[in-house]
């Protein structure tokens, strides 16, 4: 395949042969990145979100949750762990929690970059790009961080009053800072059509990313957004594949949400044209309180078991491990 334009797009979204479109995700994963699948480790350090997305189970109204912050000490000792069990890369993520102070973040990021060599990726929303330009000073590699919509109407409309652009001019002064920049898009919110994810796939494959994150909405029950019907699980497999035919060498994750539909779900995703799985290595007293959507983290077992799963996943497939950081190989960046 080679340029894909819109209307190609909306005709295999719509199913119009996935045999050739998984199968061509396929080839391009394996011509990019041969058998070698990124593992990325998930601490999910904070619970707490002062934001009201309608879509997620952490929003500041949802009386419902069990609130928890870790100590900075606890979330470093959890990256070690992971470190420790092989994993390159540590994805720091919480809700928008702003009671961590930038020293505070600042000293996670040094606790874990000095013990270990992996590389650090901050999935922490909207703080300031001054705070990013700091961390990414303090040794900081990554930021991934989900326009979740291109559309700027959705968007204000799903995270509820909130300005696209100024997520989209965050997300672009974290590129010019020097950070690997991951985004993406949730697929399958209420009132979606496919011709909104075909514009979001050409949005996001002119950004350049780094990284590109998809997954199937989900609906949590203790959010405004109860009664939608869950995203299309092959709906999602689409995007990622065609996020694939047009993004050749970003790293793309077969995510979570995907085994909430299928326990094969994240296999589906790796022999689709993913690259990366990124398994939760919250504490496990903790790992179910991180209840983003009906689901996530439900099994509750330690890191080494987490990291040994993931393997055998990965192994079960064909596949190798990596044993780089895997930093991203768009852009001729090719090891
Ligand atoms: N607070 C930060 C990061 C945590 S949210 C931020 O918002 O950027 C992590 C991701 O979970 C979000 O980017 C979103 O894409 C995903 N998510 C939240 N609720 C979801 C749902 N109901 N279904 C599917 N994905 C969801
Ligand atoms: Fe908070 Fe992020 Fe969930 Fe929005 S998506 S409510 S910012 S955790």
């Amino acid at each position: 395949m080679d340029v894909l334009g819109r209307d190609e797009i909306i005709h295999y979204l719509n199913g119009g042969n996935d045999v050739e479109l998984f199968a061509a995700a396929d080839r391009l994963r394996e011509q990019s990145f041969g058998r070698e699948v990124y593992l990325r480790a998930i601490v999910e350090f904070s619970n707490f979100c002062n934001k009201k997305c309608n879509y997620c189970g952490l929003r500041a109204p949802n009386s419902n949750v069990n609130r928890y912050r870790l100590a900075t000490d606890t979330i470093v000792e959890s990256a070690i762990s992971a470190a420790e069990a092989g994993v390159r890369t540590i994805v720091l993520q919480s809700g928008d929690d702003f009671s961590y102070s930038s020293a505070q973040v600042e000293q996670i990021i040094s606790g874990i970059k000095e013990s270990h060599d992996v590389a650090v990726t901050l999935s922490l929303g909207d703080r300031s790009a001054a705070e990013y330009e700091h961390w990414f000073s303090c040794g900081a590699d990554r930021c991934l961080l989900k326009l979740e919509t291109t559309d700027p109407v959705i968007y204000r409309r799903i995270r509820s009053g909130a300005d696209f652009h100024e997520r989209l001019e965050l997300l672009l002064s974290l590129q010019d800072i020097g950070y690997e920049v991951g985004s993406g898009i949730i697929v399958g919110l209420p009132d979606y059509t496919v011709e909104h994810l075909a514009d979001d796939l050409l949005f996001l494959s002119k950004l350049e990313l780094d990284m590109i994150a998809a997954g199937p909405f989900i609906p949590h029950p203790d959010t405004p957004f109860y009664f939608a019907e869950a995203g299309n699980i092959d709906l999602s497999y689409r995007f990622t594949a065609l996020a694939r035919l047009l993004n050749p060498f970003s790293n793309i994750p077969a995510t979570s949400a995907l085994d909430s539909f299928d326990s094969e779900g994240r296999k589906k995703g790796l022999l689709r044209g993913c690259n990366v799985i990124m398994p939760s290595v919250t504490p496990v007293s903790k790992r179910k309180d991180y209840n983003i959507y009906p689901g996530k983290n439900a099994v509750s077992v330690d890191v080494t078991d987490t990291i040994s799963r993931a393997e055998k996943l990965v192994y079960a497939l064909g596949f190798t491990l990596s044993a780089s950081k895997g930093s991203s190989r768009r852009m001729n960046n090719v090891e």
